[in-house]
Formats: structure tokens, C-alpha cells, sequence
């Protein structure tokens, strides 16, 4: 029998459920009221917009609606591909909103108002969607409790967010702050901002980090000599498993 606190597809809509059967209400960065039992679902896509996707399915089952925020400027994948496109557009068709993951260490300190706005204008131009929130990537400690907006847009570790009410993130594939059903603010039913990155839970069963990014880095390289194949003939020659692969030319 599955352990209902894996990170896994199951374990993830226990936590939810758990959640909800608790008495938490889904809110969102601009309805939520940090003195009520409300819970913000945010997740960090920095790795795999299927993965997003996945989860977001689910969460639409299960009747909530959450927050993903997508990186521009990242090698991991790409908004604009026709793949991209289709994921952003799913994840808007049930229900959640799209918010840009900003990677604030790619620019200097003087450039981030700058940046930040330019992003959220071209992540605007994707979406279609007024992008009126940004989560930091892997923020500084200066970051972190940053009172102030950021080109005009609310983040979401600015206080209210982030000490004004419970916090609890599963960075690296493991919950540093415990089980979110454990912590004592969540027993207490303060607000409770959840951040999950839907990479460490779409897998059926238990599994450790390191095999999760290596099954997916295995998709990915696959993918890649896919593409291969239907941008050369002599590579879609050399390996025949390809030879269905349309030709664009
Ligand atoms: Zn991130």
C-alpha cells in the first residue's frame, strides 16, 4: 500500500484532500484573507511544463485552482514552442492562473524593476493574461521578505504572503518546514501559503530525487534526438526508430 505522504501523483491529492477535509479554503495571492483558514496553492514550474500540466489536471478534479509560475528565461524549456504554448494554454483552460517565475539573478540589482517588467510584458504576450504576480527563482535572502512590489506587481514572498501567514515549500523534493499537515500553524488553521514544484510529484510511486530527474533528463534527451530526426534525413537515416517523424521540409 502506498504511503499517503510520498511524493508521488497519490501523494499529492492526499496532501490537498488532507487539506481541505481539514477546513482550509483555496484562496488566491489577491482574494486571500491571512486571518481565515485560507490556503494559497502555488507551484514553481522550473523544470517541466508536462509535469505542470499533469498536476494541474488534477487539481481541476479535485475542484482547485491554483497559481503556476513559469520561468522566461530558463534552458529547461521554452514558452513559445508550439508545446509550451499548448501547456500555458491548459493550464489557463482549468481554471489556474499563470504568474512569472522571475530569476532575479540574471540581472543586477539596478535592472530588476526594468527586467521584471519587461518579463511580465512578454509572459502577457503569452498568456493573454494580465500577469499581475511574480515568485522569485531560487531567491536571495535579501529576497525573501522583500516588502516591496516589483515592477508595479505584488511577489509572493512579500510579508503578507510569507510571514503574515504559514509557509511551507518542498524544495528539493523534500519538505524542509515538515509536513505541511503537521505543522503546528496548520493544526491551528492559520492561512497557509503551499508551494509545491509539480516536478517531485508526478510519479506513480515513491521515488528518489536524483532517479526523478534522471527519468526525466532520459525524456528530454529522447525528445531532442526526436527533433533531430525531423529536422535531418541523414540522422532520421541513421536510426530508423525516427523514420515516422514528419519531415517539415
Ligand atoms: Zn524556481
Amino acid at each position: 500500500m502506498s504511503d499517503q505522504r510520498e511524493f508521488s501523483v497519490t501523494g499529492y491529492k492526499s496532501l490537498i484532500k488532507g487539506l481541505i477535509t481539514h477546513g482550509y479554503e483555496i484562496s488566491s495571492f489577491r482574494k486571500v484573507d491571512t486571518a481565515s483558514k485560507h490556503l494559497i496553492v502555488r507551484h514553481d514550474v522550473d523544470m517541466c511544463l508536462d509535469a505542470a500540466v499533469e498536476i494541474a489536471v488534477l487539481e481541476n478534479q479535485l475542484g482547485v485552482s491554483a497559481h503556476y509560475f513559469v520561468l522566461l528565461r530558463t534552458e529547461m524549456y521554452n514558452l513559445f514552442s508550439k508545446n509550451g504554448l499548448a501547456a500555458v494554454e491548459t493550464l489557463l483552460s482549468l481554471g489556474h492562473r499563470v504568474g512569472l517565475h522571475f530569476d532575479a539573478s540574471l540581472y543586477s540589482e539596478s535592472e530588476l524593476e526594468e527586467a521584471a517588467e519587461w518579463e511580465s510584458g512578454c509572459l502577457q504576450c503569452v498568456t493573454g493574461c494580465e500577469v499581475d504576480m511574480i515568485s522569485f527563482h531560487r531567491p536571495t535572502k535579501s529576497l525573501l521578505g522583500r516588502a516591496a512590489l516589483l515592477a508595479g506587481r505584488r511577489h509572493a514572498y512579500q510579508p503578507k504572503y510569507f510571514t503574515d501567514m504559514a509557509y511551507c515549500s518542498d524544495s528539493r523534493g523534500r519538505w524542509d518546514h515538515g509536513y505541511p499537515l503537521d505543522l503546528e500553524a496548520v493544526k491551528k488553521g492559520q492561512a497557509l501559503q503551499l508551494l509545491t514544484h509539480p516536478i517531485w510529484w508526478t510519479t506513480k510511486g515513491a521515488e528518489n530525487t536524483v532517479s526523478r530527474l534522471d527519468r526525466f533528463a532520459a525524456g528530454r534527451h529522447q525528445g531532442l534526438r526526436r527533433e533531430l530526426a525531423c529536422n535531418c534525413e541523414p540522422y532520421r537515416e541513421a536510426y530508423k526508430e525516427f523514420t515516422d517523424t514528419d519531415d517539415p521540409q
